[in-house]
């Protein structure tokens, strides 16, 4: 087995054990970036071989002299493309960034280094997060490492080809309505939705800041819950931060799902469900009760109205977050307008993509005097509905299960111009992000044409613990991430 291929716990492992050193995954990264970094483009950059080596380096020799070190010591990551590295570019895929080299590092970022872990480079993703299938980077698409004519989801498509493809073990992603976990099920890898507030959104480029969270991508449910553990906690410079202290979330990963119930709600497996997928991830439920959970019945009736309740929040907050971007004190600005409103106009203009663009005018719609009531107010009710859905399921239940998406991976190009088709690819994910719940998704097999489908457990505020027990439960008896052949 190459370098490339462990999985993070076979790599965490492997370092205890001294079978290699930091700096030998750090080269096998490198040369793996180098064989398929030009069939996939998962990266908008990469580091310098030499710099980051020279940080390995630094790790082994602490670990030769008995240093305590950091629980991600010596682990290569990606980090998606919208959340802030001092002194390494951050674009968010969007021209109106280019060249934006921030000065300081989001708080994931820094505990990401005070854990050990090496910054190999940041990820493609669609723009400011928008789009399910990372068409929308100004930079030209990623590709799934399983069918190189497919995408990868997204918006954090670049980190879950990367995790996919061998190029680094960890990635972090974000996550406003799907996309963490929708890239993660495309790409046969594990993806994490915190619960809201469990993770510091300070360094984190905003999209809709009521329902974003960061959140890991790897090959394993270990690694996703220890990437997860070192990033997670309050933070004093995100207010949204919650005071709680954070488990640890490795203790519960053996325990089996033995006497936990699990919802099913009848409205994740309806209409607009291939049903290829959904007998994918029915066995996978099968498999899960022959270990000891119990499934019963459930309906959260509210579900429905979670695309359109979303679509407008999530473009109302992102019009709000996007007026920043005005050409004056960074990133791209138009030269050749007559007057400052000239030069707002053409820089934005110019700056933003034709998605973005769309959804900063629906956004600035749904907020406008005279349309507030019926579309952003209505809306945040329906969200407040969806959250109390989920609120009596979890009385009833410890988790609630469905697919992560309706279909596999599409084709490059098949939703690009339908735009509410693309829309539609978040049907199941968007609800965790309005109610706050943290979620997973895990890979569960394969469907018929060969492409690997993710299987969605979402649970209670604050109960990651049960998930990902419930996930590597899932993970050992479905078999896990495979290799995808793609590369
Ligand atoms: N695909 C959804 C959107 O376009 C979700 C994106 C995300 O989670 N950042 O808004």
């Amino acid at each position: 087995m190459e370098l490339h291929e462990l999985t993070f716990s076979e790599a965490r492992r492997g370092l205890d054990r001294g079978e290699f050193a930091a700096r030998d995954l750090i080269e096998a990264a490198f040369d793996r970036i180098d064989a398929v970094e030009p069939k996939i483009s998962a990266f908008l950059t990469v580091r310098e071989r030499g710099e980051v080596l020279a940080e390995a380096d630094e790790i082994d020799r602490a670990r030769a002299r008995g240093d305590a070190l950091g629980c991600l010591a010596g682990i290569p990551v990606a980090v998606k493309d919208n959340i802030v590295t001092r002194g390494l570019a951050t674009t968010a895929a969007s021209r109106i960034l280019e060249g934006f080299v921030p000065p300081y590092d989001a708080t994931v970022v820094a505990r990401l280094r005070r854990a050990g872990a090496l910054v190999v480079g940041k990820t493609n993703m669609d723009e400011f997060g928008m789009g399910s299938s990372n068409e929308n980077s100004a930079f030209g698409p990623t590709r799934n490492p399983w069918d190189l004519d497919r995408v990868p989801g997204g918006s954090s498509g670049g980190s879950a080809a990367a995790v996919a493809a061998g190029e680094v073990l960890l990635a972090l992603g974000s996550d406003t309505g799907g996309s963490v976990r929708q890239p993660a099920g495309f790409c046969g890898v594990v993806g994490v939705k915190p619960t809201y507030g469990r993770v510091s959104r300070y360094g984190l480029i905003a999209f809709a800041s009521s329902l974003d969270q960061i959140g890991p991508i790897s090959k394993d449910v270990e690694g996703a819950a220890a990437l997860l553990g070192a990033i997670a906690g309050e933070d004093p410079r995100d207010a949204t931060t919650a005071a709680k202290e954070v488990p640890d979330l490795l203790a519960d990963l053996d325990l089996g799902c033995e006497g936990l119930t699990i919802g099913v709600p009848e409205e994740y497996f309806a209409e607009g469900l291939s049903a290829d997928v959904a007998s994918t991830v029915l066995d996978a439920l099968d498999v899960l009760k022959e270990l000891g959970a119990r499934a019963v019945p459930l309906s959260l009736p509210h579900l429905a109205y979670g695309i359109a309740s979303y679509y407008i929040v999530a473009d109302a907050e992102a019009s709000s977050n996007l007026a920043r971007y005005d050409g004056m004190k960074y990133g791209y600005r138009s030269e050749d307008a007559a007057d400052i409103f000239g030069a707002y106009a053409r820089t934005r203009s110019a700056g933003f993509g034709a998605e973005v663009r769309r959804r900063i005018m629906l956004g600035t719609y749904a907020l406008s005097a005279g349309y507030r009531e019926a579309y952003y107010l209505k809306a945040q009710r329906v969200r407040a509905l969806i959250a109390s859905d989920f609120d009596r399921a979890f009385d009833e239940v410890d988790a609630i299960v469905s697919p992560t998406s309706p279909t596999a991976a599409f084709r490059i190009g098949e939703r690009i111009d339908d735009p509410l088709e693309m829309y539609l690819s978040d049907a199941y994910t968007v609800h965790a992000n309005l109610a706050g719940v943290p979620a997973i998704s895990v890979p569960c097999g394969v469907c018929n044409d060969g492409l690997p489908v993710g299987f969605q457990i979402m649970v209670d505020r604050f109960r990651e613990s049960t998930m990902f027990r419930l996930a590597s439960a899932c993970e050992r008896g479905v078999g896990g991430a495979r290799r995808p052949p793609g590369l």
